[in-house]
């Protein structure tokens, strides 16, 4: 092998490891898309009517998903409703399903965009350097993802925020989500913040409004109560926005203190 030839497998293979292959399995690459086609079809019963070119109907995958959300009973039968779910393709390319960190029932419930790579990798929603600095901010005003073991009896979820994101498998390259895998896991979030119960929601970025406001202009929308899903939600940059603008943190630290009034004054 020549160094061009060399430097060009290198490259495609830090390519692979980048979307997440950590095996091999074989020499050749195998297109799932087109495993299915390949599957033999099994034999017509002997008196059936000549094949005919059926009309396919098409599945409304938004009710799809709305049925499959509202059937489920708690926490774990959702994220079980997720996994089963066939029509998201992102799950195709994602490692892991990424549902929720936190403490489940917290006051606090923090709704973000996707997993990215690290949080594709760890199944946790904001585990990479966005997450790192979600959680000094929540540290900032005594929130946390840990469940707080010094409060008093029967107040163990009052520093403790839960999390999820609006797509739970991680977009490829980490590109913005598209309105209609939006739209389709729109009823999941919806059910997931029924089912979690939190006082308030914070809506992190443009994408989670679009998801729970109907409505994008984050730096317009952040900072006033609004309401979203039957809750008060306050809009908010988005961790990854404030690395990449750091100026911002100030408009960020007015938010955190609303919110940790918000929490203090009911
Ligand atoms: N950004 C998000 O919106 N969610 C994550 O889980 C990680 C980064």
């Amino acid at each position: 092998m020549d160094s061009a030839e060399y430097h060009n497998a290198l490259s495609a293979l830090t390519w692979q490891i980048e979307l997440g292959v950590d095996t091999c399995i074989a020499d050749a690459p195998i297109n799932r898309y087109e495993v299915p086609a390949k599957v033999e079809k099994p034999a017509a019963p002997a008196a059936a009517a000549p094949a005919v070119d059926a009309p396919q109907a098409e599945v409304d995958v938004v009710a799809a998903a709305r049925a499959a959300a509202e059937a489920a009973q708690d926490l774990e039968g959702l994220r079980a409703a997720l996994e089963v779910y066939p029509h998201c393709e992102l799950k195709m390319g994602a490692r892991s399903l990424v549902f929720s960190d936190g403490v489940p029932g917290a006051r606090v419930m923090i709704v973000g965009e996707a997993p990215g790579r690290d949080e594709d990798r760890e199944g946790r929603p904001f585990v990479g350097r966005a997450g790192q600095l979600l959680d000094r901010m929540l540290a900032a005003i005594d929130l946390s993802r840990a469940a707080s073991s010094d409060q008093a009896e029967g107040q163990e979820k009052a520093g403790s925020v839960y999390i999820t994101n609006v797509l739970p498998w991680r977009p490829p390259q980490n590109r913005d989500p598209k309105p209609e895998e939006i739209a389709m896991m729109q009823p999941f979030l919806e059910r997931h913040i029924a089912l979690a119960k939190p006082d308030v929601l914070v809506v992190v970025g443009n994408h989670a409004c679009q998801a729970l406001l109907g409505k994008r202009g984050i730096t317009r929308l952040r900072g006033e109560w609004t309401q979203a899903s039957g809750k008060p939600a306050l809009p908010m940059f988005h961790p990854a926005y404030l690395l990449r603008n750091p100026a911002a943190k100030r408009e960020a630290w007015a938010d955190l203190l609303k919110l940790k009034a918000k929490l203090r004054d009911g």
